[in-house]
């Protein structure tokens, strides 16, 4: 068996775990394949053996990676999103995990309705407050869910978070809680009406941690692709 495949097989049962300790089935929860910086030939190895989301940080990546890869596969964009870079992928995303300001949503719910499409999307909250990260905080997300949740063209369908990267998952536990009960929230509040919400959380550093507090899609690059060698 390739590195690729072993390392998949790993990732699976670690989730496997995590969600028998968490009282969670591992069919509810997503692994997206982060596969930023790799090359189609390691994704397409996974489509053959039957991974379809994949999760991609860069318009210009992600749109030459669409043009070149099956289009059952579902692209998961989890990178920050530049206004006017929207147009090259709105139509073929699965679902857009980073929309961190209003302006964004109102200008992906704008090429949405030229379409005549509604893309999904989930917004990003940088619970841990860092300075380096995109995203609403803990203490803002309130109006600005309301806001979003007002235009046209765009479904939210829940909340994103990136913690900090840590060697030791636990540390990040208080984060995704976090996320956890902002969503929560929203929705005792008869802010958010739907019966089903997703929280996208956890990577490779946390990924357990984040499915045994409730993560639905985890987004995980370096333990499936290895490290990345950034030119
Ligand atoms: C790169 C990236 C990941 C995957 O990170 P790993 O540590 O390689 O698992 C997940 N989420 C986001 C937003 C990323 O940018």
């Amino acid at each position: 068996m390739s590195e690729l495949l072993e390392n998949i097989k790993d990732v699976e049962k670690n989730i496997d775990m995590a969600a028998e300790k968490g009282a969670r089935y591992s069919e509810d929860i997503t692994l997206i394949a982060v596969s930023k910086t790799k090359p189609i030939e390691m994704i397409q190895e996974l489509y053959d053996i039957g991974y379809r989301d994949f999760g991609e940080n860069y318009v210009q990546e992600l749109a030459s990676k669409m043009d070149a890869l099956p289009e059952d596969i579902r692209w998961h964009m989890i990178g920050h999103l530049q206004t006017n870079k929207i147009k090259y992928i709105i139509d073929k995303v699965y679902m857009i995990h980073s929309v961190d300001s209003v302006h964004l949503a109102e200008a992906i719910g704008k090429e949405a309705r030229k379409r005549n499409m509604t893309v999904k999307i989930l917004l990003e909250v940088n619970v841990a407050e860092e300075n380096t990260k995109f995203g609403f905080t803990s203490a803002n997300l309130e109006e600005n869910f309301k806001e979003i949740n007002k235009i046209e063209g765009i479904e939210v369908l829940g909340l994103m978070t990136s913690a900090p990267y840590v060697e030791n998952a636990e540390e990040n536990r208080q984060y995704f809680v976090q996320l956890r009960s902002l969503m929560v929230d929203l929705k005792d509040k008869g802010l958010y009406n739907k019966n089903r919400f997703f929280l996208s959380m956890g990577m490779t550093c946390d990924y357990t941690v984040a499915i045994e507090e409730g993560a639905d899609f985890v987004r995980v690059g370096t333990a499936i692709f290895g490290a990345r060698n950034y030119v």
